[in-house]
């Protein structure tokens, strides 16, 4: 009867000893205790490696993106308390901006790194490393972020515009997204893109370009009437002494998103207007190969005030599914800038201006 007793005892014993303990290997929490960024060379390449130590292995952790904010990084740790890191970090600026550390609820914590170029795969890593006794570093949380590798191929050239003077006006910025497609894509970072393309061959090509605006702002400035914004995107081929062409890009959108393919639009000032709007719409639906709705007349400020021939190309619906997805990749973008070049290159030739 007593060493069945003192069995029973045992087991309980065994209960609280050990199964306490199995259950806390488990759901043991994490706290952050280390952390730590420097820049260093890889195969030529710099890469900022930034290590965040924990007191213990096994982390449970998840790399996520975000289409909408394609610039961050985020990585959700399981079971992880923040411990005495700071939770606002400036990283060195080149690669990556800033990071920050949230609880987002209990147990649960969230690094999100906001790096200088878009999150692509090839352009980071996250892993975790070993406690390093000989170098004093705990189990740790590794991100590397990774200089994005410069294409070494020299833009393409076309001929016919050595020596002429195109102001490129990329529609709308700053604090006008512009139309907005269905999966958030906004039609000032396209316009832009497509812009700094075609910028990069025109100038291959001998052409002196000026930008209505090269980064992401207002032209007139915050709180702009529509009138002063579009006039200050005017003014910029009125005093760039020499302006021959004025080209503004947009992508069309509608309320049905079946609404899809490519326009040019012109204000027939003189002949000229009409022939620009004609070359740059061929080439486009060429290289594009989307609908062709044609050449239209319009009233459209831009075209209608600037003081030479001037043609508002609609690459594409952003409101279209479809369309949206191609105005959003490189591919795509290089087609239809390389297509706006030779219809210029074409329009001087046309024209003999
Ligand atoms: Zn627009």
């Amino acid at each position: 009867m007593q060493k069945l007793f003192m069995r029973a005892v045992g087991i309980l014993l065994l209960c609280f000893v050990f199964l306490p303990s199995l259950c806390l290997a488990n759901g043991r929490v994490h706290a952050l205790n280390y952390f730590q960024y420097h820049v260093l060379q890889e195969n030529g390449r710099n890469v900022l490696r930034i290590e965040i130590g924990l007191d213990h292995d096994n982390l449970e952790y998840s790399v996520h993106t975000n289409q909408y904010k394609p610039k961050q990084l985020i990585i959700d740790l399981q079971n992880t308390e923040i411990g005495d890191i700071r939770q606002d970090i400036t990283l060195d600026g080149r690669l990556g901006r800033y990071m920050t550390f949230r609880e987002l609820e209990r147990r649960h914590m969230q690094v999100m790194v906001s790096l200088a170029a878009q999150a692509q795969p090839q352009n980071y890593r996250v892993y975790t490393l070993k406690a390093d006794r000989e170098a004093r570093k705990p189990f740790r949380l590794v991100i590397d972020v990774l200089e994005p590798v410069q294409s070494v191929s020299s833009p393409a050239q076309v001929e016919g515009v050595t020596g002429k003077t195109i102001v490129l006006d990329p529609g709308h910025g700053g604090s006008d997204s512009g139309a907005v497609g269905p999966s958030g894509l906004q039609e000032k970072d396209v316009t832009l893109a497509v812009a700094q393309k075609v910028r990069a061959i025109l100038q291959n090509s001998g052409a002196r370009v000026v930008m209505t605006r090269e980064d992401d702002r207002d032209v007139y400035g915050m709180n702009a009437t529509d009138q002063q914004e579009l006039q200050a995107r005017v003014n910029v081929g009125t005093y760039t002494p020499g302006t021959q062409v004025f080209l503004s890009i947009h992508c069309n959108s509608f309320s049905s998103p079946s609404a899809h393919g490519t326009a040019t639009y012109y204000y027939p000032k003189g002949d000229a207007d009409a022939t620009l709007a004609e070359d740059l719409q061929e080439a486009l639906i060429a290289a594009g190969g989307l609908s062709d709705r044609g050449i239209n007349e319009a009233n459209f400020y831009v075209v209608k005030h600037a003081a030479v021939p001037a043609a508002l190309v609609e690459l594409a619906f952003i409101s279209n599914y479809n369309e949206e997805g191609l105005l959003g990749s490189a591919d795509f973008q290089d087609k239809m800038a390389m297509a706006i070049c030779r219809g210029l290159g074409k329009f001087f030739q046309d024209t003999g201006i």
